[in-house]
């Protein structure tokens, strides 16, 4: 693990997840760029200390030497870190799991992608909420035609975390993401827009091909963004919007997206994560609850009998279960089951960084209609 080290957020909710279903262990880590920290923090969570390591770069190329040495490595850190450590890993033949956004620039990004295929690696970008069963289920009834032809889409993400100037108030997590050179270009936009994006794409299965876009910063003294609107144009025909703001409040996480077919529709709210609203025209609405889901890619995703809660934890869980099948499938020469295939992969941190670019285009040229690249 890269990152994660005391007082983080998402590297201890990584370790939960990779646990889960008994395919990871924990061997090694870089957890800061402080080295006593770094120390602290993998002995705190019960690593050998020769294996708490006080830079990546020493990690990966220790590690890469030992015989029992880590053969997946995990990025936690923030944005402006994932491309590099993540062009060590691949250089030194390690398998990756990173977080999003994948890179701080779409060129950053392309780099990747085309080292990684050169590789044979595996590589995971934990867009978690890929790995709910509702979303599964959602993403196989888009394919099997249920919806018709996708007309309308809306994805929103709202939080008002960010509804104050946090970070000048030394915030560990508010700091990173409101600064440039940590958090790249985008704030809001980076942060949670680029899960928006992604969630739309995933399960939609149409490609955004324009985007006209503004980004605001309200906050003063903010030095990104902290709101992103876009108007979408898609593959097909489809029209649809997407905002994002972190400064909306009384709104913590609410990763909604809505999908308008020719016939039918679909919704789904990030808060109740367990259900899926299922509306064919001229029916009523259906609410497709976890456990009673047919398709095989959320039986998958399922773990507890339904009425037990799952929710947040299985869905990066998840994303640790796909990227395990993955690998023993490359071990054992067999072809992987679909829903494993059905995990986040490079190529899509890579879109989410030719969103950013699109909107960003957008937005300086005066809120203009942009292709993606
Ligand atoms: P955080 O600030 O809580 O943790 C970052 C960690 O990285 C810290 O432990 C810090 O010490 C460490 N770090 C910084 N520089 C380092 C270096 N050079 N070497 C090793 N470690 C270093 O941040 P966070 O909220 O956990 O976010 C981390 C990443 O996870 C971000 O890219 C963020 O976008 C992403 N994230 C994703 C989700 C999701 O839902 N998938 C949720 C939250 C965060």
């Amino acid at each position: 693990m890269v990152g994660g080290g005391e007082g983080s957020f998402i590297g201890a909710a990584h370790r939960v997840a990779a646990r889960l279903d008994d395919q990871f262990e924990l061997v090694a880590g870089a957890f800061s760029s402080d080295p006593e920290r770094a120390l602290a923090s993998g002995i705190a969570i019960g690593l050998p200390g020769e294996r708490c390591y006080g830079g990546f770069e020493q990690m990966v190329a220790s590690e890469a030497q030992r015989q029992d040495g880590a053969e997946v490595v995990v990025i936690v850190t923030p944005n402006h870190l994932h491309a590099e450590v993540a062009t060590a890993c691949l250089q030194h033949g390690r398998d990756v799991i990173c977080e999003k956004p994948l890179a701080v620039s779409l060129a950053q990004a392309d780099a990747l992608v085309q080292l990684a295929a050169t590789q044979q690696r595996l590589f995971t970008v934990t867009h978690t909420y890929a790995g709910y069963p509702a979303i599964r289920h959602a993403r196989e009834l888009v394919a099997s035609g249920a919806l018709g032809e996708l007309r309308v889409v809306q994805v929103e993400y709202a939080q008002d975390w960010l509804a104050t100037g946090l970070e000048h108030n030394g915030h560990k997590q508010a700091g990173w993401r409101t600064d440039p050179a940590q958090a790249g270009p985008a704030g809001a936009l980076g942060d949670i827009g680029t899960h928006a994006f992604h969630l739309l794409s995933y399960v939609g299965g149409i490609a955004v091909e324009q985007l006209c876009a503004e980004v605001h910063t309200f906050v003063p003294g903010r030095q990104l963004d902290d709101h992103v609107q876009a108007m979408l144009r898609l593959q097909g025909g489809a029209r649809g919007m997407l905002w994002a703001s972190q400064v909306v409040t009384g709104e913590h996480n609410a990763l909604r997206l809505r999908l308008y077919g020719s016939r039918g529709s679909l919704r789904f709210d990030q808060e109740v994560p367990d259900s899926l609203w299922f509306a064919p025209l001229g029916e009523p609405t259906q609410r497709l609850r976890r456990g009673a889901l047919k398709s095989p890619s959320a039986a998958a995703a399922t773990r507890l009998p339904p009425g037990h809660p799952e929710g947040w934890y299985e869905a990066l869980a998840q994303l640790y279960r796909d990227f395990a099948e993955l690998w023993h499938a490359r071990a054992e020469a067999r072809v992987p089951p679909p829903w494993a295939l059905a995990t986040p992969q490079l190529h899509d941190g890579r879109q989410g960084l030719a969103f950013i670019d699109a909107v960003l285009r957008s937005h300086r040229a005066g809120q203009c209609w942009v292709s993606l690249q």
